[in-house]
C-alpha cells in the first residue's frame, strides 16, 4: 500500500512535470498561503507547489510586532516571514539533496528542483479544463494545475470617502502601519472599524501627536486587550457612529483636514494625514468563469476540509470570512494544504 502510494505519487509528479502541469497552485503568499505550502510539502514532498503573491507585501510583513502566536512571545512580522521563507528554502534543499547518488539523480532529473516555488505575480483568471485548472497571470502567462488553493486577502474598500482619489499619496493612505511613521509628531485620523482600525490606532499612537478614529459603527468590535490599550492612550480619541457618506478629506496640495457630521453638527478636524482602514468584500473576479458558491456576505463557501463547491479548488483565510488572526489563518491554510494533497493523491 505504502509502496504503491509512493510509486503513484512519484509517477504522477513525473507525468505532470512532463506536460507542464503543476500539482498545486496557491494564490496568496501571506501566512495563509505559506502555511498551505508547508502543509503540502509535509504531506507529500514529491508534489510540485507554486505560490503566487508577494510574501513581503503581506499584512504580516508590514504590520510590526505580533505577540499572540502560541509559543512565540513576540516577533517582528517581517522577521517571521523571513523565517518561514527560510524554512521553505530548507525543505527545497532537503528535497534536492535526497537524490543522493548520481545514478539516482539522472533517473530522476524531472523530479529534481525546488518543490515550493514563489512567483511574485498576480493571478487574474482561473478556468476549468477537463480534469485540471488553467490559471492566467496578470502578465498573460498560463499555468495548469491539478488543484488550487485560494489564500489571498481582502482588498481595500476604495471610493467610500469624498476626496479619497484627490489626496491618495498626498497624505491619504490605505495602510497605517506602512505609512504611519512618516507622520511622526503630527495629528492624524483613521477611518475604519473593528480590529483593523484598532490595530492601526495602536500603531500610530506611538509616533503621532494625536490619533482620531472615525468609526461608522456605534462600537468597535475589537479584542478587549486592544480596547484597554486604546482607553489608556491619551493621544487616541474615537468618534463613533459617523456617517461615512458625509465624511470628506480636505486640503490644498496635501491633506489638511477632515470634515464630518457628529450628532447632527458639521465639524472639521485639522489633520496632516488620513488612513483609510476599511476592507471590501473578497475580490472574486478571477473566478467569474466558475460557478463557485459564495454566501450572502460575499465570502467563499467552504466545508470543514476547506473545499469550495468546485472539486479541486480549496479556499482558506479571510476570503472565506475567517477571523483575522495569525494562528487561525495559519491553521486554515494548513488544513487546505493537507486536504488539497489528499485530493491530488486520490486522483
Ligand atoms: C495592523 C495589523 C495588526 C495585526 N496584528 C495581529 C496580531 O497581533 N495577532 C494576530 O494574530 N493577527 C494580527 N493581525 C492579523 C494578521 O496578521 C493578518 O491579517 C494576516 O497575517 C493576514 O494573512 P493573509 O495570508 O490572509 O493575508 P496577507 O498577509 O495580506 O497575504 C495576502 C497575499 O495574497 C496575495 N494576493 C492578493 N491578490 C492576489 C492575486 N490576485 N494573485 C496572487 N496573489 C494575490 C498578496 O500578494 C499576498 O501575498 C494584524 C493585522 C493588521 C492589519
Amino acid at each position: 500500500m505504502t509502496v504503491n502510494f509512493i510509486f503513484n505519487s512519484v509517477f504522477t509528479t513525473y507525468m505532470n512535470k512532463k506536460d507542464g502541469t503543476i500539482d498545486l497552485v496557491i494564490i496568496g503568499s501571506g501566512l495563509t498561503g505559506l502555511s498551505a505550502a508547508i502543509a503540502a510539502y509535509s504531506k507529500n514532498p514529491d508534489l510540485k507547489v507554486k505560490l503566487f503573491g508577494i510574501p513581503y507585501n503581506t499584512i504580516t510583513a508590514k504590520k510590526g510586532t505580533i505577540d499572540t502566536i502560541p509559543g512565540i512571545e513576540s516577533v517582528v512580522g517581517v522577521d517571521y516571514i523571513v523565517q518561514i521563507l527560510g524554512q521553505i528554502e530548507k525543505f527545497n534543499n532537503e528535497y534536492i539533496s535526497s537524490f543522493s547518488s548520481s545514478e539516482e539523480q539522472n533517473d530522476n532529473l524531472e523530479m529534481k528542483g525546488k518543490r515550493i516555488e514563489i512567483e511574485e505575480e498576480k493571478i487574474s483568471k482561473i478556468k476549468k479544463e477537463e480534469e485540471n485548472f488553467v490559471l492566467v497571470t496578470e502578465e498573460g502567462e498560463t499555468i495548469r494545475a491539478k488543484a488550487v488553493i485560494l489564500a489571498y486577502d481582502l482588498p481595500e474598500l476604495k471610493g467610500a470617502i469624498k476626496g479619497e482619489e484627490e489626496f491618495e499619496s498626498q497624505g491619504l493612505s490605505y495602510c497605517a502601519v506602512c505609512d504611519g511613521a512618516l507622520f511622526r509628531g503630527k495629528k492624524v485620523c483613521i477611518i475604519g472599524k473593528d480590529n483593523f482600525a484598532a490595530r492601526g490606532a495602536l500603531f500610530l499612537r506611538k509616533y503621532c501627536r494625536k490619533v482620531t478614529v472615525i468609526c461608522p459603527s456605534s462600537t468597535l468590535d475589537i479584542d478587549k486587550r486592544f480596547m484597554k490599550k486604546l482607553e489608556k492612550s491619551p493621544n487616541v480619541k474615537i468618534k463613533y457612529g459617523i456617517d461615512l457618506s458625509k465624511v470628506e478629506v480636505v486640503g490644498t496640495q496635501f491633506v489638511t483636514g477632515i470634515k464630518f457630521v457628529e450628532d447632527g453638527e458639521e465639524k472639521e478636524l485639522s489633520v496632516n494625514a488620513v488612513f483609510i482602514e476599511l476592507k471590501d468584500k473578497p475580490d472574486l473576479s478571477m473566478l467569474k468563469e466558475l460557478d463557485i458558491k459564495i454566501n450572502e456576505e460575499g465570502f467563499l463557501v467552504t466545508n470543514s476540509k476547506k473545499e469550495t463547491t468546485i472539486p479541486g479548488i480549496f479556499a482558506a483565510g479571510v476570503i472565506t470570512g475567517e477571523e483575522d488572526y495569525c494562528a487561525i489563518l495559519m491553521g486554515e491554510g494548513y488544513k487546505a494544504g493537507i486536504n488539497a494533497v489528499n485530493y491530488i493523491n486520490k486522483k
